[in-house]
Order: C-alpha cells, then structure tokens, then sequence
C-alpha cells in the first residue's frame, strides 16, 4: 500500500440517502495492481488531485488498494428485468462506488470500480473482471463519447496480477467507471418489488433534483419525470440506430435513468446492414437485436412507469391512462429523433413528407445487398460533393440498378434542398463517422492486450478520438472484415 494521502472532493449525495439504498462495502486489495491507461482529458475534466494521475498513485488507487481521503464507497441495490424475467435482487455485485465529485463544470459525476471484489450483491459471482471486457468497456464508451453519444465514460483501467476464472484463466482487470449517476430503471423496480414506495419516493425525488431539476415545478412532478426520461432514451435510442450500435443487453437493470449508455457487455457495432443483427452470445432468440432496440427501450419505460404510478394520487384510472399515453407515445418521439438523425445523414435541411420514403428506400437497398452500414453513409458524403464520385457507394451493393435508381432520387431531392454541395459534404461528414469501434478491431486490440501488447488497444483508442475525420491513420480501421475475419459472436464476460 502506498502511504500518500490523496485527496478527492467528494460530495456523495447516494451514500446520505437510506441505509438500504446500499451496502458500505470497500474494495478488495488485489496483487500486483498494473496501470494500463489513464484518461488524462476525462481525469483533468474532472478537476481530482493532480498527484493521483502518477502511475505510481494511480495503479493502487484504481486497483482499490488505495482509497481517496473522504471515499466512503457503496455498492448499490438494484433489481432487475433480464432477457424479460424479473429478478428481484441484483445490485452491484462486482462494482463499487467510490464516491461522487462536482467536475470542473460543477457537473456531479460517479467514480466506480469495476471488478473491485465481492460485495453483498454478489451471489455466487467472484466480483471480479478479465482484462478483454475491461478494454472492451473502456474502448466502446470512449468511442462513444467521441461520437457524440450520451456515455459513461473510462478514466482507467488496471491490470490486477491475479487470475480470473471463467471458461478459461485470464488475467484480472478493473475499470474505473465515470457516469452521471448509476441509477438504473432497476433501482427503482427494487423497492417497488418490495413494496417500499417511501423509497421510490425518495429515490424519485433524489432523481428529479440530480438528473431533472426541471420537472420539480410541474403540477404533477412524478408524471413529468415518466416524460422527461422517456424524451432523453428516445434521444439515446436514436442515436444510437443512427451509428448502427447494438447494446447487446438492454435489461432494465442497464438502462440508465440519467439517459447514458450503460453497462458495455457484448455490445458491438454493426457491419452490414441488417435490422435483425444480434452479437451477444446470450442473446439466442434476437430479443436486443439492432432493429428491436425501440421496442425494447419502450417496453422498460413501461416499467418505470409503473414504479412511479403510486406515487401520483393513488394511481387513480385518469393517472394510469396518463402514464399509458405517455408510453404510447414513445414511439412518435423517437421517429421524430430518429427521421432527424436520418435526415441529417442524406445531407436534407429542410424536411418533406416524402424523406420517409427514401430514408426507406436506401435502407431496404442496403439489407438487400448486405451494404456495410458505416461505408454506405461515409461514401454518400462523397457523392454528396460531387454526382460524378458515385463508384465508392455503389460498390457496395450487390445489385446495383436498384442503388441506381435510389441515387437518382436522392439527386433529385438534393436538388430542392438549399445547401451548396461542398456545405452538404462537410455537414453529412460531420454526423456519418469514417470508423467506428468494428468488432474484427477491436477483438484483435483485446487479443494482443491478453497476450500483453497494448500496442493495438492504444492504437485504436488514438483512431477513436476524432471517429468524424479522414487521417491517415485510421485507414486500416475504416474497412468491414474479411469473411475470415468476421465476428459472429460477443461474450459479457461476467
Ligand atoms: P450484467 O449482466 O453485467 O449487467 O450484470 C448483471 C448482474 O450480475 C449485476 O448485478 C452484476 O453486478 C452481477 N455480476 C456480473 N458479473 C459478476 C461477477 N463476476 N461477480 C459478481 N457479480 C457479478
Ligand atoms: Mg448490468
């Protein structure tokens, strides 16, 4: 243990609510704790003591063998519907919240451990991480956040120098976790399973003041929450189709209320085009496929909804018809993001009625000829600045007349729309990335890591950062697999 006092200040507005909001749980020391990477941008965003961002603080700190001056960590209770089920107790069972600090931006932000140890929610699990989950965690959300989507993000990953045990040993990690908050839908659902509704109240209120200080003034403020929510995972969900990401798990226990992606297990992003794209080995029947996401995202409001109901007068037959019109109209809200998102990618400022039509029309195209979804996009942007540059696109699909007789629609409806091509180009470039996190990449990053090269993991961080860019270097990351280097499947590692 190292003896140098470091020193965060902690604010840990969690840890003041009731005692069975959380187990006071510490860290458990690991070996030999090993820093892989430290994000200085996100660490100095977050204004902590600069002398914990030497290697020789930072290893023990974000093992946990070390804890901040003021630290009082938790592990959270939560609950939770998986693949559908409801299990009635869930929690952190391998994480540990160390504590909450104000960001330089007076935003208050989470710092969890993860694979810290057991805690009491851990049930037979051992609480601890491999390496190849951690990187993985740590690349996606970066990559994320680089794109411009709603994220928890990856301050620092550490080797543990102990074994885990899954189907094979592989080498311990843990991730050091920032988020604006880690309540779940499923923190809410474990009181309401308990029939505790003072705590949903509390963690209701607790909420509205931390994520939606908006809402506290509406005449009816529980209501206004069910919409304010459901508004930022319609947002989310969007945002998310828009860049072909496929969570993976979307269980109410890893949805997040503050509207962040959460919990990256075997989440990937997709190749070819394909609505029914599923990845996560655990995934047999497709339930989170990519095209189900809405659905699902709409299915755990519901849930949350019904957290809420009885706390909104009585949950009287107006209240419930409220709440269900609500949830019936998450669907609309996100059609709108979404034709937004879309919109944006063809390079249309202005909207007509038609645009659905073509969105459509392109879209069927691609799943028809297995049109990889990031190329597609990317080389349109081309085409966008010149008719002429119409070769890299139209590659990519099988069957080229009906690509062809596409593009002569969309030349159309570019033509009635007022930006200049050069403008269009640069604007489509700036929301259709050249890379994004490709599986084949990203399983050889957390291959060679294992085998201790943590040249291809910082690599394509670094191709990552700025994922709206050509540069040279990230050349060889723009390409979809070669067929023998396809990834069929992703693992969650727990
Ligand atoms: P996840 O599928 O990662 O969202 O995790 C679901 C639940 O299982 C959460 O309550 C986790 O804390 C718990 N869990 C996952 N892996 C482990 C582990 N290795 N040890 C203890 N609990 C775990
Ligand atoms: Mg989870």
């Amino acid at each position: 243990m190292t003896q140098q006092a470091i020193r965060f200040a902690f604010d840990n507005s969690y840890r003041r609510l009731p005692d069975h909001f959380h187990a006071r749980i510490r860290p458990t020391p690991v070996t030999a704790p090993g820093l892989i990477k430290l994000n200085a941008a996100l660490f100095e965003e977050l204004g902590l003591d600069p002398s914990a961002s030497e290697p020789r603080v930072a290893a023990p700190l974000f093992a946990g063998n070390l804890l901040p001056d003021g630290g009082d960590p938790i592990a959270m209770a939560y609950a939770g519907h998986q693949f559908g089920n409801f299990v009635p107790q869930l929690g952190d069972g391998r994480a540990i919240l160390i504590g909450e600090v104000l960001d330089r931006a007076g935003q208050r932000r989470d710092i969890q451990l993860k694979g810290s140890g057991q805690t009491p929610f851990s049930r037979s699990g051992d609480g601890r991480a491999a390496l190849g989950p951690v990187l993985r965690e740590y690349i996606l959300a970066e990559a994320m956040h680089a794109l411009g989507i709603p994220t928890t993000r990856a301050l620092a990953a550490v080797t543990t120098g102990e074994p885990v045990y899954r189907e094979t040993i592989l080498p311990g990690a843990i991730l050091t976790r920032v988020a604006s908050s880690h309540i779940r839908i499923g923190t809410f659902q474990y009181f309401t399973s308990r029939g505790d509704t003072e705590a949903v109240q509390h963690l209701a209120d607790h909420v509205i003041a931390r994520h939606y200080p908006e809402v506290a003034g509406a005449d009816s403020p529980y209501l206004a929450l069910i919409e304010a929510v459901l508004e930022r995972q319609a947002v989310l969900i969007a945002a998310w189709m828009r860049v072909g990401f496929i969570h993976g798990v979307m269980n109410t226990d890893n949805m997040a209320i503050s509207g962040e992606t959460i919990d990256y297990g075997p989440c990937a992003f997709m190749d070819a085009y394909d609505p029914a794209t599923v990845f996560s080995s655990i995934d047999r029947g497709g339930r989170y496929a990519y095209g189900n996401q809405p659905g699902i995202a709409q299915w755990n409001l519901a849930r949350f909804a019904e957290t809420l109901l009885p706390l909104i007068d009585g949950a009287s037959d107006a209240v419930i018809q409220q709440a269900t019109d609500l949830i019936r109209g998450f669907f609309g809200r996100y059609e709108e993001h979404w034709t937004a998102g879309m919109r944006r990618k063809l390079g249309l400022a202005t909207a007509e009625p038609e645009d659905i039509d073509l969105i459509h029309g392109l879209l069927d195209a691609m799943k028809a000829s297995g049109a990889d979804f990031t190329l597609t996009f990317r080389r349109l942007c081309d085409t966008a600045a010149d008719p002429q540059a119409n070769s890299g696109v139209r590659d990519l699909f099988i069957d080229r007349q009906t690509y062809d007789a596409w593009a002569a629609q969309w030349q159309a409806r570019l033509e009635r729309d007022p930006q200049t091509p050069a403008e269009r180009a640069a604007r489509m470039r700036d929301t259709n990335p050249a890379v994004i996190p490709r599986n084949h990449r990203v399983e050889q990053a957390l291959h060679a890591a294992v085998e201790n090269d943590f040249g291809p993991f910082e690599a394509i961080l670094r191709v990552l950062e700025r994922p709206y860019e050509d540069r040279p270097e990230v050349a060889g990351y723009t390409e979809p697999p070669q067929d023998e280097e396809r990834v069929l499947k992703t693992f969650c590692g727990t």
